[in-house]
């Protein structure tokens, strides 16, 4: 019955799309998070599940609570969780469309947030109400929470959850996100690593020089290219002292799950325009490395000139974002205390270290049922799935699972080559279709679960 209802409103569910995409939400530059707020709060109303703005604080950008309870008592409650802020739109230059222009082509719909994670917004909502506007009723209770920091980093939503901790009281959440393959398969995933996100600098004079006196002065490039070296070997492994130590092995289950990833090499490296892999991986150790490996990643580098053509200068000062991915039970305050110690140790101490974001991982074990739950409606509404044990990527799930207490799935319909964060963002529409009645199957089977 939902089916039905959802393939006949696709150019609702197309244009409320738009509408979102057209209203710019960059939380980085502070630019129309209110706006979209109130844009989304409508839409929920629209949608028939009663909708507010949540607050924390003045400055803080709001989130907004959506909530459908059923008739049926006693009924389950499943939460989803998104955000309504996206990423800057820059570099300009090189968007076919204007960035938030949410033009379609073919089956694409264009535009900043399309994909990440406006779309994936979108088909929840259209879920909840393809059950109000076919049985005037939904077989669980279903709660929203969509924030306006994520692409900054998540930095309230502990806060968030604490303070509304009884609103949001629930027995699942699905994540914010899900991706399709290259073979238009679901990838249901379990976890997402952390992250350390750390600065690194160095000021060695009171201003740039003559670089001349390259003889006399230190140059700061060099020092952090020489700290940085220390740091990891050119296989990827992290040369810091005790950073696996609280690392665990994959159990069997896991092992096994990860062996049946499937993972294309060929057109994975045609995508990136590469050769190889880091240290080489191959096969089954690509897998493991993208679910379970820590990494220390050099994010940007400044320093001197960085113009056109030449300029002779001796910087005073050089700087180094780098983030470390880290796994379940690695701490992120453990983790920086030990960098600090190892720059320290090797006579690094000019070297600052300001940690700008730290954030745990998080996995659900695969023997939840509600893991079952998820995949039962993904092998009906695709006709296939995958299960991953966790995702490369980070996210505040951990916050989630330790306030929530319950288990957190990643399941969507964003493509995976659909340029999120980077020009011509798209989000598929074949795919929001498809993962709107997937939507509506996990909220069924989990009601019966
Ligand atoms: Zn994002």
């Amino acid at each position: 019955m939902q089916d039905k209802f959802i393939d006949k409103n696709m150019t609702a569910l197309i244009s409320d799309l738009q509408k979102l995409i057209r209203q710019p939400s960059v939380s980085a530059k502070n630019v129309g998070l209110e706006e979209c707020a109130r844009l989304v709060v409508c839409m929920m109303r629209k949608a028939g599940i009663k909708a507010e703005t949540l607050r924390i604080g003045k400055n803080i950008p709001p989130a907004v609570y959506g909530e459908v309870r059923s008739k049926q008592n006693p009924a389950k409650t499943i939460l989803f969780y998104n955000h309504y802020d996206v990423q800057p739109a820059e570099p300009l230059e090189l968007w076919n469309d204007k960035p938030f222009s949410g033009n379609i082509r073919g089956n694409k719909i264009y535009g900043r947030g399309s994909a990440d994670d406006k779309g994936e917004l979108i088909t929840r909502i259209k879920a909840a109400e393809a059950f109000l506007k076919t049985t005037g009723d939904v077989p669980c209770n279903i709660k929203f929470l969509v924030e306006g920091e994520e692409e900054i980093g998540s930095m309230h939503i502990e806060d968030y959850l604490q303070r509304y901790e009884r609103k949001l009281s629930c027995d699942a959440v699905i994540w914010e996100f899900g991706y399709v393959d290259e073979k238009d398969r679901p990838i249901i995933s379990l976890g997402m690593k952390g992250l350390l996100y750390v600065e690194l600098s160095v000021q060695e004079s009171v201003r740039d020089a003559h670089s001349s006196l390259a003889v006399l002065i230190e140059n700061p490039a060099w020092r952090l290219v020489e700290a940085l070296k220390t740091l990891r070997n050119k296989d990827g492994k992290i040369l810091i002292k005790d950073w696996y130590k609280e690392v665990e092995d994959f159990t069997n289950e896991e092992l096994r799950v990860i062996a049946s990833e499937p993972f294309d090499e060929k057109s994975f490296k045609k995508e990136y325009g590469i050769k190889r892999f880091v240290g080489d991986k191959k096969g089954v150790k690509i897998r493991k490395a993208l679910v379970g490996e820590p990494t220390c990643n050099i994010a940007g580098f400044t320093s001197g000139y960085e113009g056109l053509g030449a300029k002779t200068v001796l910087p005073s000062r050089a700087l180094v974002k780098i983030d470390f991915r880290l796994v379940p039970k690695m701490s992120p305050l453990k983790q920086l205390g030990r960098l600090k110690q190892h720059l320290k140790e090797r006579g690094f101490e000019d070297i600052q270290v300001r940690m700008i974001h730290g954030e745990a991982a998080s996995r659900t074990k695969i023997s939840n049922q509600f893991v079952k739950t998820v995949r039962e409606a993904a092998n009906e509404a695709f006709g296939k799935s995958i299960v991953s044990v966790s995702s490369a990527g980070t996210g505040p799930m951990y916050s989630f699972s330790k306030v929530l207490k319950v288990p957190c799935i990643s399941i969507g319909s964003t493509y995976i080559f659909s340029r999120i964060h980077s020009p011509n963002e798209f989000a598929r529409i074949d795919l929001l279709q498809k993962t709107t009645k997937c939507m509506c199957k996990i909220i069924k089977k989990f009601s019966n679960q």
